[in-house]
This record gives structure tokens, sequence and C-alpha cells, in this order.
């Protein structure tokens, strides 16, 4: 028989349910879409409701967070109203609930699915709204002491640079986000930037230093945790063709000169749905 699990992901404004198989099959897929000033209680409810739905077919509930998870408790959210050590708690099921970061969550599905497992320490990086990361260490998921292990974007790129969310200045994610990136360029979306790119010397000029800082982040990250793959997930991951070479030359410049070959790095496959599989993932990792 198919192990079937509910993997869950918590967006900024949308919930994605869904039931996936071990294979990473979607069925029954469920985007509830909600405000910002949407109480706990409606996100719980939210959840609850699609779950008791569902919980004959499933094994398990696994829920992707945006904020800092250590041992199944959500520790800390920026933008949203999670932060109850009970959460986990209050959905409404007798199966299992796994709780995940969303990064780490992007990462367990690609590490799966696409890899295959195959790298013993592995990262991936999420470039979107925000900067996250998601670390398996000896193939196991690494959520750290305090669950602050993919907190990649709230490193300081640039002392007493920008005001971040998290209260420091300066962080990474104000530089190298998809966010900073559209509001330096005065453009609605990616879509739109690499269009232009092409015929407008000064946004390549723009984008070109966005990388570099992109590639600053990212070669700290490599420094430091120096895994077998970097993979680069979020938003950006679908342009990735349009950079990769000139990103990795980045990278490698800044890594004692070692030659671009010697970086492992390379694009998400998965898309939006990568937060959702991971998830529910979550209780066999
Ligand atoms: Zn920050």
């Amino acid at each position: 028989m198919k192990i079937i699990n509910i993997g869950i992901d918590i967006g900024g404004r949308h919930i994605g349910m869904a039931l996936i198989d071990e294979k990473g099959k979607i069925h029954k897929k469920e985007i509830v879409n909600y405000s910002k000033d949407k109480s706990l209680s409606y996100i719980v409810d939210t959840i609850s409701s699609y779950v008791q739905e569902h919980e004959k077919e499933a094994s398990s509930v696994g829920i992707g967070v945006p904020g800092i998870v250590k041992n199944n408790k959500i520790v800390y959210t920026c933008n949203l109203s999670l932060e109850d050590p009970n959460f986990v708690h209050k959905i409404r099921t007798k199966l299992p609930v796994y709780l995940g970061n969303d990064a780490l969550c992007a990462t367990l599905a690609e590490y799966k699915l696409v890899d295959k497992c195959k790298y013993k320490n592995y990262a991936l990086i999420t470039v979107g709204t925000g900067i996250g990361a998601g670390l398996i260490f000896d193939g196991k998921p690494y959520e750290g002491k305090h669950g602050y292990s993919g907190e990649l974007g709230h490193t300081v790129l640039k002392k007493g640079g920008l005001q971040c969310n998290c209260g420091r200045r300066g962080c990474f994610e104000r530089y190298a986000s998809v966010s900073r990136l559209l509001e330096v360029t005065k453009k609605k979306s990616l879509g739109e930037l690499f269009e232009d790119i092409e015929k407008n010397g000064n946004l390549a000029q723009i984008f070109d230093n966005y990388l570099d800082d992109l590639a600053d982040g990212i070669a700290n990250f490599i420094m430091t945790y120096d895994p077998d793959m970097t993979v680069i997930g979020g938003s950006i991951a679908w342009f990735g063709d349009k950079f990769y070479y000139i990103l990795r030359e980045k990278i490698a410049s800044k890594l004692f000169n070692r030659g671009a070959k010697d970086v492992m790095l390379k694009f998400a496959k998965l898309g939006n749905d990568a937060g959702l599989i991971g998830a529910s993932f979550l209780a066999n990792s």
C-alpha cells in the first residue's frame, strides 16, 4: 500500500494543503487565501478542517512554517501571528503532526525527489520575498540548537545598512532578495525585469551589482558550511539559466578563487510545490 501524508505549507498570504504520496505526487490539493490580519485560530481551523476530511487516507501531517521551528514548536515568526508553543496540539486530528521551517521543507523535497539523497551534506537557499536556507547534515535535516540554522537571510552583509524586519540593519536579504531586486529596478515581476535587461544597459548594471551581493552571501555560506551541493530555490530559480555562469564565477572569485567548476551549485527544480511536498516528508526525516 502506498504511504500518503498530508503536506501543508503556510505562506504569507495563503495556505496550501494536499495529500502527498512517498514519490511526491500531489493529490486533492487545496489553496486557501487569507489576509494578513487573520488570527491564529483562523489558520488552525483551516488546517484542522482539511486534515479531518482526509485523515483516514493519511498517516501523518507535516506543516511548513515561515519562521523558526525547534523540536516541533514555532519559536518565532517575523510576519505572522503563529508563535504559539501549543500550535501542534491545536490541530484537531488523531494523526501525528510535524512542524518544519518552510525553507527546510523545500530542501527536503529537492533532496529526496530530485537528488535521491545522494549527497551527505546539502543545502538549499531560497531567494524570493526574503532569503532562507535549509540544511541537511549527514543525511538529516539540521535545525541547530535554537532552530536558527537556516536564517542566512538575517546575517549582516553591510554593517549599518538598510533596516530589516528582524530588527538588525544590513541583513543579506535586504540586498539580495527578489523583493529588493524589484524595488531597485522598479519592476513588477522578474519576467518583466529579464525582458528589459537586454535592452537597458543601466538595468544590466544594477542586476550585475545585485548578483555580486547575492554571490557575497552565498560565498559566506559556502565558506561556513561547505556542503556537497548548494541549490538555489525560490522565485529567482525560474530564471536561473539566464545568469548561472556569471553567478557561479562571482561566487568562485570569493572562495579563494579556486575556479568556478569547483563550486557545486545548481537551481531547484520543483518550483512552488516544493514546500508542500517537503512538509509531507517531515514524518520520515
Ligand atoms: Zn534581518
